[in-house]
């Protein structure tokens, strides 16, 4: 499809997954790792010498680019990698490549990417012609090569989302977390890709970031061009490419209602979250970076549920170091006093890939040696950051809590380095809480079976509703294609959740759940009935739960739970909760922050 093909539909209508709510309306940045487009004329006799020049300079800048990314390798010792770099610096070297360029330019007098990119042409056909399978696919390391170089003629930046000129829709194929952190809030006002799922980290971060997004349109960057209109609605999960001016209209006053609706909610931050006969809630906040917790206070949160540590070590070339770490959580600690901070050791894996960090050749990473796995097995980081949170404890009131728990043998083998740091620090005269709670986070399969087990061992359970959905069911969170199975309502869902919330009770610990769920105001009203007394989400979210829940009766909820429990189907459960929340909350509207129509 050419850009003009594209550019031609008018109002043209995607839905894929409301991933952060909020209307934008802007031009397109389309991130195009890849190709360029080229225009090839020919030149005078006079710009003959300038046009070689102009090839000869744009090869040597992809060699000094592509240093500078060994350079960084190194840095991060991924020495494994240098082979690829070493690969296109050679065909940067390639005789014939320059050879050929430059007598095109010479003998019939065309431009140098026109040159060049005929001579790309020739050599990607040879390379067609190869039988061996392994050689013809070499072709395409001559295409990476020849587009760094035709970029670098052209002038163009190497694709980068971190310096965007003027405030743009960033349309991706997929963004990982670590390029959504490095988006520029001012101008990337929103982003839209054609992977991706609700409770994927990049979905999480958008939130976070309070960034509108849609994602999961599966092929949205096969169907929209550089500069664009897009309108991004977050809350509907739709996007219209090159609007009308009426559909512009209806959707700035959409725009205008969402952030009325927004701003009725700050009203809520003050008031106690409690249901409406006096039952007392803990509402507190999930973030991902420092900068957060200010925010999340103001938002209403009554301390801090879940820190999430490993965005620190996405951010930065390298593991942060004990003082990076200690710094940082002091901060926090008494940025949030005094209210508490769960501090959750290293989560990465999966789709929180850091590459200084995790194996990069896992056949299945969500199942892989991924979160307290990696730290039990790289005992130096994982020493690192518990003794940087025990110090920090010193400062005010923290728990620390182990993910991806999957058994009893696990949080012993944590518990035990948790002492032995312990025994150092008394031993260095340093300071630490030695009373400090220890907690895991049951999102396995397993943790939920074993559950009974696992109270006896902890000082309290946090559900990682995210990953126990995906586990559960067997669904990729972060996979469109299977999204419509990623159903919170599923009855084994509520089964888990309930079997997890009784083991806690019977040990008499508290059961805490910092997962999306938590965000959802009809289930937030199920979670309390089952026995959760604390919340953990998003910051953005608490205000729409302690709306609902101060609606809501205590009482009311457990009857709710106790018929829901019977229900043998996702869609059975989801309806039943709607009638019911209707009832007692005359103004809820579900979902009402994702369905502003
Ligand atoms: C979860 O899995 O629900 C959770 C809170 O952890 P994360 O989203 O960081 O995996
Ligand atoms: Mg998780």
């Amino acid at each position: 499809m050419t850009n003009l093909a594209k550019s031609d539909q008018k109002n043209l209508r995607l839905c894929g997954i409301a991933a952060s709510p909020g209307i934008v309306i802007a031009e397109v940045y389309l991130l195009d790792r890849q190709r360029v487009a080229v225009i090839e004329y020919q030149v005078g006799a006079d710009a003959v010498d300038s046009e070689i020049e102009l090839f000869e300079n744009a090869v040597s800048q992809a060699k000094e680019q592509l240093i500078a990314v060994k350079e960084n390798l190194s840095q991060k010792s991924l020495r494994e990698h240098f082979y690829i770099i070493d690969t296109q610096l050679m065909i940067l070297d390639d005789q014939m490549l320059h050879e050929a360029t430059i007598n095109l330019i010479k003998n019939k007098g065309l431009n140098a990417s026109g040159a060049l990119k005929r001579v790309l042409q020739q050599f990607r056909q040879t390379f067609d012609s190869i039988e061996d399978e392994y050689l013809r696919e070499r072709g395409s390391d001559i295409e990476i090569a020849g587009e760094r170089i035709l970029r670098n003629i052209g002038g163009k930046e190497q694709p980068c989302i971190s310096n965007l000129e003027q405030r743009s829709v960033v349309v991706a194929h997929d963004l990982s977390p670590a390029d959504t952190l490095q988006l520029d809030k001012k101008k990337a006002v929103a982003f839209i890709t054609d992977l991706g799922g609700r409770t994927s980290h990049t979905a999480i971060l958008a939130r976070s970031l309070e960034i509108p997004a849609v994602i999961g349109l599966e092929n949205v960057t096969s169907r929209v061009y550089h500069g664009a209109v897009a309108i991004v609605d977050g809350c509907s999960g739709c996007i219209i490419i090159n609007p009308c001016e009426k559909t512009i209209d209806q959707y700035l006053a959409k725009k205008k209602r969402y952030e009325l609706y927004r701003q009725k909610l700050q009203e809520y931050c003050e008031l106690p979250a409690q249901t409406s006969d006096g039952k007392q809630v803990s509402l507190k906040a999930n973030i991902e970076f420092p900068g957060e917790a200010e925010l999340a206070i103001h938002n209403g949160a009554s301390g801090i549920g879940l820190l999430r540590t490993e965005f620190m070590y996405i951010a930065r070339q390298q593991a942060p170091s004990e003082e990076d770490q200690f710094l940082e959580y002091s901060r926090i600690i008494q940025e949030v006093a005094p209210h508490s901070v769960t501090i959750r050791t290293l989560d990465v894996g999966g789709d929180k890939f850091v590459p200084n960090i995790c194996l990069d050749d896992e056949a299945n990473p969500a199942m892989g040696l991924r979160s307290v796995r990696l730290s039990l097995r790289e005992m130096k980081l994982f020493r690192a950051q518990i003794r940087a949170i025990l110090r920090a404890s010193a400062l005010g009131d923290v728990r620390i809590l182990f993910p991806m728990i999957s058994g009893v043998a696990e949080v012993r083998a944590c518990r035990t380095i948790v002492n032995e740091v312990m025994d150092e620090l008394k031993t260095e005269g340093v300071d630490f809480d030695p009373e400090l709670d220890v907690g895991i986070m049951i999102e396995t399969p397993s943790a939920v079976l074993v559950a009974d087990l696992l109270a006896s061992e902890v000082d309290f359970f946090s559900v990682g509703s995210n990953d126990l959905i995906q586990y559960c069911l067997a669904v990729d969170r972060g996979n469109e294609h299977v999204a419509y199975l990623y159903e919170p309502y599923h009855p084994a869902i509520l089964r888990a959740l309930f079997r997890v919330a009784t083991a806690a009770e019977l040990a008499n610990i508290p059961a805490c759940i910092c997962g999306e769920l938590a965000s959802d105001p009809i289930y937030s009203a199920l979670l309390i009935a089952m026995g959760y007394s604390e919340l953990s989400m998003n910051s953005s979210g608490i205000s729409r739960v302690k709306k609902l829940l101060r609606q809501w009766h205590s009482e009311d909820g457990k009857r709710l739970l106790e018929s829901l429990l019977q229900l043998d189907t996702a869609a059975g459960v989801a309806s039943a909760v709607a009638v019911e929340m209707k009832k007692y909350s005359p103004d809820f509207e579900p979902n009402v922050d994702f369905n502003l129509n």
